[in-house]
């Protein structure tokens, strides 16, 4: 090697790990506070009261347009002073319309002076997409089965607390509640989940329902769409009032 081919090489050789060193790649730009802001769309604005402005009413105090019996025909219960009691023996009512993702406002009432014990004291039943059992029963001082009081997923989960109100008195449940969706082979790809406010109370929350809600057996996937709400007739006279749904 020549002599100056050595002066380059040695030359290279230092230099280098010196270029490495001094190899400048930009920076990222500085974050500013509305690189992470949005403004559109804007939220639809909804009153509060008396029931928010975007509810769909489904009970209005005066009749049961919106609701029809299981069974067929109209719904056979009695409305009575801006309530609506259960009439033993016509069977169970759903709503007319049909439901996805919603949340549900509803308020219910035990008779004063119940008689009975375990399930056979005020029970009812509210039906998601009229299918999965949110129990109402009387709850007050009356123990049953856990996965049967007020307020658990029938046959399923129990309340996380007991939020109940004596009889003659109104109890309310919020309920948000997220449909299931399914897979080609029929089961669930997302299970449905609900959340249940008892009074207020959070009783249920983001619980996943495993399937249908029958008194006798294990839960069972039924492939289905939107669905009515639907209202237990159990015998007993447990009235309502105040229903309101929002779709979500
Ligand atoms: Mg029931």
């Amino acid at each position: 090697m020549k002599r100056k081919e050595l002066i380059i090489v040695a030359g290279l050789i230092f230099l280098l790990p010196l270029n490495a060193q001094e190899k400048k790649y930009p920076e990222p730009a500085p974050m500013t506070p509305a690189m992470t802001e949005y403004w559109q769309p804007q939220p639809q604005v909804v009153t509060p009261d008396p029931v928010p402005s975007d509810a769909i009413l489904l009970f209005d105090g005066k009749d049961l347009s919106q609701w029809e019996s299981v069974k067929g025909g109209p719904a056979g219960w009695t409305v009575e002073n801006g309530v609506f009691t259960v009439k033993r023996g016509t069977g169970d009512i759903q709503t007319k319309r049909k439901f996805g993702d919603f949340q549900l406002h509803i308020e219910w009432r035990i008779p004063e002076g119940i008689q009975g014990e375990s399930q056979g004291r005020g029970n009812s039943g509210l039906f998601l997409q009229g299918i999965y059992e949110i129990q109402i029963l009387d709850s007050y001082k009356n123990e049953t089965y856990v996965n049967g009081q007020a307020a658990s997923i029938y046959k399923q989960t129990p309340p996380l607390v007991n939020a109940m109100r004596k009889p003659g008195e109104w109890n309310s449940y919020d309920i948000i509640y997220t449909a299931p969706t399914f897979k080609k082979d029929g089961t669930y790809r997302t299970p449905p989940t609900v959340t249940v406010l008892h009074n207020g109370i959070v009783v249920q929350n983001h619980t996943i329902i495993r399937g249908t809600t029958p008194y006798i057996g294990l839960p069972e996937v039924e492939v289905h769409g939107d669905g009515p709400i639907r209202l237990q007739d159990h015998g007993d006279p447990v009235s309502f009032r105040n229903i309101w749904i929002r779709e979500l």
